[in-house]
């Protein structure tokens, strides 16, 4: 990690340019944040369908079915091939969610994936449960 600081003066224009090699509150604090921290923190709008204090779930922005929704647990696991024994309830808790919301919104046909590693086709390292049906929410 190399960032460059700049300081002015006030009022002239001599400035302090130093590097810094290594950062780790950076690495940790702003690299590992990724685009579901930023909506679970509102720093960035989505188009939420469901909350509650375990789950936030809301629409994909590149909708692959007619109804295309993200389950996003509060508590952060970046996959599934991240799993411990102490969040091994996690994935359950996501299918739990999902399947009430189906059911609340008179939803009877879907499919559930998990795309686990890049090879798995995951993009946002943020452990997230993908809902896709042909069938349209209510609200619609
Ligand atoms: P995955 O490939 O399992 O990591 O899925 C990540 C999903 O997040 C993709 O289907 C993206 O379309 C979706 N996505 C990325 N950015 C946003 C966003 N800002 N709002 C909603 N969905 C997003």
């Amino acid at each position: 990690m190399n960032v460059e600081c700049r300081i002015w003066n006030v009022g002239g224009t001599q400035h302090t340019t130093f590097n810094i090699l290594h950062s780790s509150w950076y690495s940790s604090s702003m690299e590992e944040r990724t685009i579901f921290h930023k909506i679970l923190d509102r720093e960035i709008p989505a188009s939420i369908v469901y909350e509650d204090d375990e789950v936030l779930a809301f629409k994909d922005i590149h909708p692959k079915a007619t109804t295309h929704l993200l389950f996003v647990p509060k508590h952060f696991v970046a996959s599934i091939a991240d799993v411990t024994p102490e969040t091994a309830h996690i994935p359950g808790m996501l299918i739990l969610k999902a399947q009430k919301f189906a059911q609340e919104q008179g939803i009877r046909g879907y499919k559930l994936t998990f795309h686990v590693g890049k090879g798995g086709g995951q993009e946002v390292f943020y452990l997230h449960l993908h809902f896709l049906s042909e069938e349209l929410l209510i609200s619609s």
